[in-house]
């Protein structure tokens, strides 16, 4: 028998040599990674198409034929088109490159006969297929007639030699070695009851498909499984908590809470913060530790819902503590609590890197004898030295700030870890969500405060600034306030501080009538402060600033949004970025510039902003428009999960029905001692040993 687990350099066809180009490039070391390496794309060779059957409708067609001429355009300096004439004796076509032409002219030779396949595409009333994949016809014997698997190639493995076909040949070779079954890694029952495939089929058939249905099939197989493991780690993990940690039981709601809800409370809550609320407090009157996600749009409400939270704990005699992720927000947390609660006996402190010296000493004394109910905060309230009285809740705000292992710090601050409340304003899709933060009960607050009306948002170019600067003046004269936004990113940190400060001069001169506020990660905090609280009191009527004004800062009054060069941001920073107006009563827009030229991709992100103001659809395409892995946060988040071939965005009924299969078997056998789950705690040793992402969060 065939031991998977052998080193790659051992397969017939390989050697030293090529393996270490497997394992820099794939990261291909043993035979099971070798298998574990599936194609991005089949071409079906059992069908050859004639250029005079085929239409722009067809996903993709294979033709065979021979090329008559090429034929070279310039495009500008350095940029060439390529194209080449093409027949199979039905009629003619084109094959076309923008990139690689020359690669491809002197490549492919006149006359040969070639196997092509790709888009069909019409340009001047012609077919056309751009960027082609062509093969010698003679590559057709390879897999014989059935689909055609097409593996990933880095630039270094094509200059060792490798093709796709070469690694197809490679894997061919594995599989006709390991002639018995590959070893399963469901139950029997389980695999019977989905009506999944076995392993041994899903793999041979993910490599080379007897048919479009076993291919589906594989497929559905091996998503569901990667996917599977995935959650039962996560499902395994927050019950392993669960049992292991007790939480602090709240009893009762007393005079502190009903004093805010009764007497200062200023507005009547939304339905969806009263709802939130109730969940909160069943939490923390259950014995178990809270462990919740509140999500909800910007301008939602999340902060009252938090101090309300941190009320309870406080009227059954505990501290709390919000933490924010950055100085100004933690500053303006302090001033709204401080607002919210007036005159109320709750004494609230603020600790963050700035605050220094005698201060910061006597906030540490008083906190650790129990003397302040509310330590607002950065990042410092988690350092070492910060110790509470009986720390019971902590609210940690915009989460994908905060790692996982960072929220795990918060539990040694008190004796049973405080109830967590993670606040986020990026909303997640659900199945994100699930996988991102499995560990995490979810609330949603989908419901904004009455009277708001929806910021209209509009796109424009940069030729029309002139006009935009003339309905901005418009808007300051009614008695708003407006924020213009530009681009900074670390890379390319000098070019955009200039491009922010020219920008400011140009502003000035365009507005010598009013008052301006500048902000930017390079000044510093206190200037910042002052500067932010010169706006947010009306001093200054326009606000330029980068993109450290994305979260959290409320001043209702302004109702103008302006963000210059907007194909510079993602999806969620624009919505983040509206979400600063549109917080009072008066109609607020948001206006994207930019140059005339866009990415089909950034179209896609203008439309849906000018399309819609709902944070879940627009979380929903930033996910389809990036992918997970890209997504803000999945990083830093400690959970970055390497996913081979399941995709959260499109296979979100996968991740539910796994996300069920996974809480099922924990449910009934927490520990998974039973014999019939022997399987799944052998197959998570296994993935522990061989997948690195997965350690963060078990
Ligand atoms: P989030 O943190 O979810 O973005 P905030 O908590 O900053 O939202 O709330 C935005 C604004 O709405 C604040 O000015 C807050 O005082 C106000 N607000 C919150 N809840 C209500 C409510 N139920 N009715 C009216 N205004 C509310
Ligand atoms: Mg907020």
């Amino acid at each position: 028998m065939v031991n998977l687990e052998s080193e790659i350099t051992y397969l017939p066809g390989v050697g030293p040599k090529r393996a270490k180009v497997l394992g820099d490039e794939l990261g291909i070391k043993t035979f099971a990674d070798l298998l574990m390496t599936f194609p991005y794309k089949y071409i079906d060779r059992s069908k050859v198409y004639r250029i005079d059957e085929v239409n722009t409708e067809m996903p993709y067609v294979q033709i065979l034929g021979r090329i008559l001429s090429f034929e070279t355009f310039e495009m500008g300096p350095r940029k060439e088109r390529v194209v080449a004439h093409f027949t199979d004796g039905t009629h003619l076509m084109d094959l076309t490159w923008f990139n690689g032409g020359k690669y491809a002219r002197t490549h492919y030779k006149i006359g040969e006969q070639y196997i092509v396949f790709g888009k069909p595409t019409a340009f001047n009333g012609r077919i056309n297929v751009v960027h082609p994949d062509i093969d010698p016809s003679s590559e057709l014997q390879v897999s014989g007639m059935g689909m055609q698997p097409y593996y990933t190639l880095t630039e270094k493995m094509k200059k060792a030699g490798f093709t796709s076909r070469s690694l197809e040949r490679l894997i061919k070779n594995l599989l006709a070695l390991l002639d018995n079954k590959l070893p399963e890694t469901l139950p029997d029952s389980m695999t019977q009851r989905l009506n999944l495939a076995s392993r041994d089929e899903a793999l041979r058939n993910i490599h080379f498909p007897e048919s479009a249905k076993t291919l589906e099939k594989a497929r559905v197989r091996l998503k569901f499984e990667e996917l599977f493991y995935v959650q039962l780690n996560i499902v395994r993990y927050a019950s392993d908590n669960r049992r292991k940690y007790r939480g602090y039981i709240f009893q009762s709601i007393g005079k502190t809470f009903n004093g805010f809800y009764y007497h200062r409370l200023p507005f009547p809550l939304t339905g969806a913060q009263k709802r939130v609320i109730r969940e909160i407090w069943n939490d923390m009157k259950s014995g178990r530790q809270m462990n919740r996600l509140l999500q909800g749009d910007v301008g939602s409400g999340k902060t009252l819902v938090a101090l309300m939270s941190m009320l309870i704990a406080i009227d059954n005699g505990y501290q709390a503590c919000i933490m924010a992720p950055t100085e100004i927000l933690a500053e303006q947390h302090l001033k709204t609590i401080a607002d919210f609660l007036g005159d109320m006996p709750v004494r609230v402190e603020l600790l963050t890197g700035i605050v220094k010296g005698k201060k910061r000493n006597s906030i540490l004394e008083d906190l650790a004898v129990g003397k302040i109910d509310i330590l607002v905060g950065t990042h410092a309230v988690i350092e070492d030295n910060v110790r509470f009285a009986r720390l019971g809740m902590a609210v940690v705000d915009e989460q994908h700030r905060f790692g996982v292992a960072q929220r795990a710090k918060l539990w040694q601050k008190s004796t049973n870890p405080p109830h967590v409340l993670v606040m986020t304003a990026t909303p997640i899709p659900r199945t994100l969500a699930m996988t991102l933060y499995g560990d995490l009960d979810v609330s949603v607050i989908d419901e904004l405060p009455p009277g708001r009306k929806p910021v209209m948002t509009q796109h424009v170019y940069d030729a029309q600034l002139p006009q935009l600067y003339e309905s901005i003046r418009r808007q300051i004269r009614m008695g708003r306030q407006a924020y213009i936004v530009f681009p900074l990113i670390e890379e390319s940190e000098h070019i955009d501080l200039k491009n922010l400060e020219d920008g400011y001069e140009t502003l000035r001169q365009a507005f010598p009538e009013f008052k301006m506020s500048k902000v930017h990660g390079k000044i510093k905090p206190k200037e910042k402060e002052e500067e932010m609280q010169r706006f947010a009191s009306g001093e200054t009527q326009i606000l330029v600033a980068t993109t450290v004004i994305e979260v959290g800062v409320n001043v209702p009054n302004a109702s103008v949004m302006v963000i210059l060069d907007a194909q510079r941001f993602g999806l969620s920073q624009l919505h983040q970025l509206r979400g600063r107006v549109g917080r009072g009563a008066d109609q607020s827009y948001c206006i994207l510039v930019t140059g005339h030229q866009l990415s089909a991709d950034t179209r896609k992100r203008i439309d849906i902003m000018c399309d819609t103001n709902d944070g879940f659809r627009i979380a929903e395409a930033d996910l389809k428009l990036r992918g997970p892995g890209d997504l803000e946060g999945t990083q830093q988040s400690g959970m970055a999960f390497d996913l081979k071939i399941a995709d959260i965005a499109r296979d979100g009924q996968l991740v539910q029905m796994a996300r069920d299969e996974a809480q099922r078997i924990i449910d009934t056998d927490p520990t998974m001692q039973h014999p019939d789950n022997a399987i799944f705690v052998r197959r998570l040793y296994e993935l522990r040993k061989t997948n690195v992402n997965w350690s963060a969060i078990s």
